[in-house]
């Protein structure tokens, strides 16, 4: 964590309807929307994870009957589908190999085979995979059969280009703890204003009284009704990291985790590693999957670098589990430094396992 989040959370704590709360509140969503990229009236952070920003995204738009199109690559648009499925969508997945992306080919097919579709949802930086999926045309496509596009940008707000109102995403979510370097509590949301229509339109009341949207804009707009008692002290680190965000600037910031990201999949691939994405203009800026040497368990390689070096990697997830490891490289964490350091110590962790490497 960014060390001026670290002071924004031990400020003091004032009422959640504390007139200098409200300033507080206005800011963030002034700044969320910068960083969005968006004009979206209803933007601000749900009070939970970043799950909870997709089980809200989903249920204020998918109700009992509605076809829905979910893309289906990772573990999260998997996690999308289920809620989907959960809030009584007829559910059409697209299904992807892990570590490809979706193709606008795809989504266009799946879109003519339904009566009305509804909504198409996908993952925008599938953090299972590191797949970082195109959207412009997907969006256009979604579009022209009436559908909302719902894009989780959960790994991609703040690390990756992300401009809601030019990409057409309807409504996207993200998280507090991935490229805005918070703690986890906080899922940053906007929801354009098609999509409300949508929302007023539907023929049932949403089934989560907490997410839903219209009920939680009471609480963040200006008449300020007590909804549930905002997260005082996550709003303020919230905050924090979006003035970070915007100091440096959103373009400076984007650039720079991809020439991160670049250098780092060099280093890799000059010690014959292979990364799982293939094609490097689909791959996420701000987390590297590679696959792990057949020789070596990957437990004993990212305990290697956990105890001797103190790096903490992430392992492959669902059908990738043993077969990658995902090096997140996030907001404050994308630094020249730390790529040095990462890949020293891959290198020293591979030689002791037998599995010789020399860059
Ligand atoms: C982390 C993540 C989530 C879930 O967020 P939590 O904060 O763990 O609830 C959803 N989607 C993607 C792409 C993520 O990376």
């Amino acid at each position: 964590m960014h060390p001026r989040i670290y002071q924004a959370l031990a400020s003091p704590i004032v009422g959640h309807l504390d007139p200098y709360f409200f300033e507080v509140m206005d800011d963030t969503k002034d700044l969320l929307r910068q960083t969005f990229r968006t004009k979206n009236e209803i933007t601000f952070p749900i009070a939970g994870t970043g799950m909870a920003g997709m089980e809200a995204a989903i249920c204020n738009v998918v109700e009992e009957g509605d076809e829905v199109v979910v893309c289906v690559n990772g573990l999260f648009g998997a996690r999308m589908s289920d809620i989907a499925h959960r809030n009584g969508g007829k559910v059409t997945e697209i299904k992807r190999t892990w570590g490809e992306s979706i193709s606008p080919a795809d989504v266009k097919e799946a879109l003519s085979r339904c009566r009305k579709p509804k909504a198409v949802a996908l993952v925008h930086a599938e953090t299972s995979t590191g797949v970082l999926q195109p959207l412009s045309e997907i969006s256009k496509i979604a579009h022209d059969f009436g559908a909302l596009l719902i894009a989780d940008t959960v790994t991609s707000l703040g690390g990756c280009e992300l401009d809601i109102d030019r990409m057409g995403i309807d409504v996207a979510f993200s998280g507090s703890q991935k490229c805005l370097n918070c703690p986890p509590g906080l899922s940053p949301m906007t929801t354009n204003e098609k999509t409300m229509a949508a929302i007023r339109n539907r023929k049932t009341r949403v089934r989560s009284w907490y997410f839903d949207i219209a009920e939680i804009e009471k609480y963040w707009s200006q008449g300020r009704a007590y909804h549930h008692t905002g997260p005082i002290s996550m709003v303020y680190a919230l905050r924090e990291a979006l003035r970070i965000v915007q100091e440096e600037g959103l373009e400076n910031r984007w650039t720079r985790h991809r020439k991160n990201c670049e250098a780092l999949v060099r280093g890799l691939e000059s010690m014959g590693l292979t990364m799982l994405v293939k094609d490097a203009q689909e791959r996420l800026p701000s987390l590297t999957a590679v696959r792990v040497p057949e020789s070596i368990a990957d437990t004993t390689l990212r305990g290697a670098l956990l105890n001797q070096f103190n790096i903490e990697i992430g392992g492959g997830l669902g059908e990738l589990k043993g077969h990658i490891l995902r090096i997140g490289l996030m907001g404050l964490n994308s630094s020249r430094k730390n790529i040095v350091l990462v890949l020293d110590a891959l290198e020293k962790v591979l030689n002791d396992q037998g599995h010789a490497v020399k860059r």
